[in-house]
C-alpha cells in the first residue's frame, strides 16, 4: 500500500488459480581445480539438469576456506566423493575440496586453500554444448606472489584489480562476482515497508511487508544467478532508517542505499483498500521518466503475464522513491492484500515465486532492449 495513496476500481474478476512447480534442482557433474595462469588458480563447478542459487559464497582469508552454499542443488555423484579433480599443477595451492549436502536440496562445498589469497572471483557461466562443457560455477582464486618483493607484489595486485574492475567485477565485499551474460548490471530492490511499519494487513492477518519481503528476496536470488548485482534497501525484517521516523526520513534512506552505478530501483508493495472487492495489479513510474515509464512497462507486462491478476495499468505518480532516485525507477503493487483471494494467492510461496520471476523477466527485457542510462 502506498502511503496516502488509495483508489477504487471495482470490477469483477475472474481469478484463474495455477499452481508452480518449484524450480527443478541443478546436479553437481564434476569439480576441477587446476592453474590457469600466473595469477589465478581456476576451480570449476559443473552442474546440469535445474538452475542453481549461489545462496552465499564466502572467503575466510585466515583459514583459506572459500564456501558456497547452493541453493536448489544437489550432489549428484559428487557426493560419494569421486568427481573431484585437483590436478597436479593445483595441488601445492589447494589442499582439499569438501561436498555435503546439508539440508533438502542444499549443498556446500568448501574449498581449502594450502595459501592465502588476495581475493576469489565467482562468475556462472552457461553450458556450451560444442565444447561438451555443463553449466558451471566458476571460482577463481588469486595468487599471493610471496616470493615477490612488497611493492612489486602489490602493484600486480592493484593492476589486476583495475584490470578486474573494467572487466565488470564487483570488487566491493572481500569476494567476488561477475556477472553471466548480463554485464553485471546494478539493480536495487526495495522490499516495501517493515520493522515498526507493516504495511496494509489482509483480512487473514497477512502483512504487506512480509509478502514484499519474501518476493523481493525471491527476486534478489533469480536475478543474482543471472548475473546482476543486486542491492536490497532490506533482507529482513526492519525499519531502514529507524522506527518511527517521518515517512520521508524512512523513504530517503532506502533511495540512499542505491550505489553511484545503479542502473535501476524498484520498489515493492501490495495494495489495499477499505472496499475488500478491490483487486488486481498496477505499476508506477514517475510522471515524466521516460526510462522509468519503460521500466514500469515491462513490469507490468510480465506481472500480468505470469501473476495472471487484474491489470489495472502503468500510472504516472510522484511516489517519494520515484521521483528522489537518480535513476530509471517503478514501484510495483503486487496485488490487493485487502481482498481475500489475492491475499491468499501472495501468501504463497508458489506465487511468490511467480512474481518474482516476472520481475526478473521484466529486467531481462529492460536491458536487452538497451535500457542503461
Ligand atoms: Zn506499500
Amino acid at each position: 500500500m502506498l502511503k496516502k495513496f488509495l483508489t477504487c476500481l471495482c470490477m469483477l474478476l475472474v481469478l484463474t488459480c495455477t499452481t508452480t512447480v518449484a524450480a527443478k534442482p541443478a546436479e553437481l557433474t564434476g569439480i576441477n581445480a587446476f592453474d590457469l595462469d600466473n595469477e589465478t588458480f581456476r576451480i570449476e563447478i559443473s552442474y546440469r539438469g535445474g538452475k542453481l542459487f549461489d545462496d552465499n559464497i564466502s572467503f575466510d582469508e585466515k583459514s583459506g576456506i572459500v564456501r558456497l552454499e547452493l541453493e536448489n542443488t544437489l550432489p549428484g555423484r559428487i557426493s560419494r566423493s569421486s568427481g573431484t579433480q585437483i590436478q597436479d599443477d593445483a595441488k601445492n595451492f589447494v589442499e582439499k575440496i569438501s561436498v555435503n549436502k546439508t539440508a533438502e536440496r542444499h549443498t556446500r562445498i568448501q574449498i581449502f586453500l594450502m595459501d592465502s589469497s588476495k581475493g576469489v572471483y565467482v562468475s556462472l557461466e552457461p553450458a556450451n554444448s560444442s565444447e561438451k562443457k555443463d553449466a558451471r560455477v566458476v571460482v577463481d582464486v588469486k595468487k599471493v606472489y610471496a616470493s615477490l618483493g612488497g611493492g612489486e607484489s602489490s602493484m600486480r595486485l592493484r593492476d589486476f584489480d583495475e584490470r578486474l574492475k573494467r572487466d565488470g567485477y564487483d570488487i566491493s565485499n572481500g569476494y567476488f562476482k561477475r556477472g553471466g551474460g548480463r554485464g553485471g548490471h546494478v539493480i536495487v530492490i526495495d522490499p516495501g515497508h517493515g520493522g515498526s511499519d507493516t504495511g496494509a494487513v489482509g483480512p487473514t492477518g497477512v502483512s504487506e511487508k512480509s509478502v514484499s519481503l519474501a518476493v523481493s528476496l525471491k527476486a534478489q536470488k533469480l536475478l543474482t544467478a543471472e548475473g546482476y548485482r543486486v542491492i536490497m534497501t532490506r533482507t529482513t525484517d526492519i525499519d531502514v532508517a529507524a522506527p518511527g521516523v517521518p515517512d520521508g526520513v524512512e523513504l530517503q534512506a532506502r533511495v540512499d542505499k542505491s550505489p553511484p552505478d545503479t542502473e535501476i530501483f524498484i520498489s515493492v508493495h501490495c495494495n489495499a483498500f477499505s472496499n475488500a472487492n478491490s483487486h488486481g495489479m498496477e505499476t508506477f513510474h514517475a510522471p515524466t521518466a521516460v526510462q522509468g515509464k519503460r521500466l514500469a512497462t515491462l513490469l507490468n507486462e510480465e506481472l500480468e503475464r505470469l501473476g495472471g491478476l487484474y491489470n489495472r495499468g502503468v500510472k504516472g505518480a510522484r511516489f517519494y522513491v520515484m521521483t528522489h532516485s537518480k535513476c530509471p525507477a517503478s514501484l510495483i503493487e503486487l496485488g490487493f492484500i485487502t481482498n481475500p483471494r489475492e491475499e491468499k494467492l501472495l501468501a504463497s510461496s508458489d506465487y511468490q515465486y511467480k512474481l518474482a520471476q516476472a520481475i526478473t523477466n521484466a529486467v531481462n527485457r529492460y536491458f536487452n532492449q538497451g535500457g542503461s542510462n
